[in-house]
């Protein structure tokens, strides 16, 4: 599994792509549907919130990553990234995505955002758990 990234700088233009806006200029107004605003708090807690595309705009920039992924065998992640976005960031956003290709394909959203979560939640803690072995090791040469 080879994942094709692809990167964008300008994170309105991603949000464009991703909801499929044809409008020329800057994004406002109300976003067509419900979206869901993950908790990042660690739980798999989610709401369906009504949202402007300014306010998902603002919501993707606390994130530091953004994108989103295709439904198709090959694997296709388009991203942005804020300038302070850390490993744990990053690595939480492939996580997810990747997730999104693995396992079972729920046709419902929540669920399916769900499954995902539970990805970047264990790799967040396999990394920080690796993170911690190494350092144990390397004190006790
Ligand atoms: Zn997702």
């Amino acid at each position: 599994m080879t994942p094709v990234l692809v990167r964008y700088d300008d994170l309105e233009a991603l949000v464009k792509s991703a909801f499929r806006v044809k409008k020329k200029g800057p994004l406002t107004g109300p976003m067509p549907g419900k979206e869901i605003v993950m908790d990042k708090s660690g739980s798999l807690k989610s709401k369906m919130k009504r949202m402007t595309f300014e306010d998902y705009i603002d919501h993707c920039k606390c994130s530091r990553v953004w994108g989103y992924t295709n439904s198709g065998k090959k694997i296709v992640i388009r991203y942005w990234m804020s300038k302070d976005a850390t490993l744990e960031d990053v690595l939480e956003f492939f996580a997810h995505e990747i997730g999104h290709h693995l396992g079972k394909k729920y046709s419902n959203h929540i669920k399916e955002e769900k499954k995902a979560r539970e990805f970047e939640v264990a790799a967040i803690v396999a990394y920080r758990l690796a993170k911690s072995v190494l350092k144990e090791k390397r004190a006790n040469k």
